[in-house]
């Protein structure tokens, strides 16, 4: 099943009196269940396209099925709900909230979806418990070591069950033991049934995943199986 259709995207930004091309034409699809490492050099068009596969931004021309929808033509509060749905976000930087509890922080893509608070806390309990942070959702993440707060983020992108794990350079703040933790969780994610996308420009993080996507110029440049991905854990 396709989860996304992504068909001749493009992203023209004007810039006084010359046209950017982010992104020139780039199509491709993601079936349920892929682990895909997005790659390419500065200005190769990652950012944009991870805005557009997140729903944060629309595209110049063609189209973006997301679960059979095209999102190519909403609008930004049509956006915002299909991204609240559909997209579990992970940063570099983490994004949390720094001085609220680790519960909170899970639990605050739910906010609005009209779940009762005592389901709300229940569910954010289930995915720190997930992540292994089932022993620290009172603490604060400013308490918490940077792996650690990398796991409150990734809770919070599960706990709406989204339809594609979205990670933007996950394992930038981090070490190198830490950031492989990280890839570790990733893949028992990918392993129970989750459909990942990992925006980096490191080759030994894309190696965890079974697909890798390289852009040039706003262009595909390959799209190629990993032969031997890095199966950690
Ligand atoms: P990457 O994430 O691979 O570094 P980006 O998607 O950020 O690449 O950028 C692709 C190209 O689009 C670059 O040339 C960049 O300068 C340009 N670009 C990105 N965002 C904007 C913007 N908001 N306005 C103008 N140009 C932009
Ligand atoms: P970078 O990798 O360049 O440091 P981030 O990982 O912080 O950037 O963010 C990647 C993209 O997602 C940016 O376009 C940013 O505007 C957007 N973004 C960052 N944080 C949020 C958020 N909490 N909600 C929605 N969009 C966000």
């Amino acid at each position: 099943k396709a989860v996304i259709q992504i068909t001749d995207l493009t992203k023209v930004y004007q810039m006084g009196q010359t046209e950017v091309h982010a992104l020139a034409g780039v199509s491709f699809d993601v079936k349920e269940n892929e682990y895909i490492a997005i790659m390419g050099p500065s200005g190769s068009g990652k950012s944009t396209l991870m805005n557009m596969i997140g729903c944060l931004d629309t595209p110049s021309t063609g189209d973006y099925f997301l679960n059979g929808n095209n999102v190519s033509h909403m609008d930004d509060a049509e956006l915002a709900e299909v991204r609240n749905r559909e997209i579990g976000f992970v940063f570099q930087t983490f994004n949390l909230l720094p001085r609220t509890s680790c519960l909170a922080n899970a639990e605050l893509p739910l906010i609005y979806s009209g779940m009762k608070s005592s389901e709300r806390k229940e569910r954010a309990r289930e995915v720190l418990t997930r992540v292994g942070l089932g022993d620290r959702v009172d603490h604060k993440p400013n308490e918490l070591s940077g792996g650690q707060r990398q796991r409150v983020a990734i809770a919070r992108a599960l706990v709406n069950h989204p339809s594609i794990i979205l990670a933007d350079e996950p394992t930038g703040n981090l070490d190198t033991k830490t950031g492989e933790e990280i890839m570790m969780l990733f893949e028992e994610l990918y392993r129970q049934g989750n459909t990942i996308i990992v925006v980096t420009h490191e080759q030994e993080i894309a190696d965890h995943a079974r697909r890798i996507v390289r852009l040039r110029d706003g262009l595909i440049e390959s799209d190629l199986p990993v032969e031997n991905p890095v199966l950690a854990g």
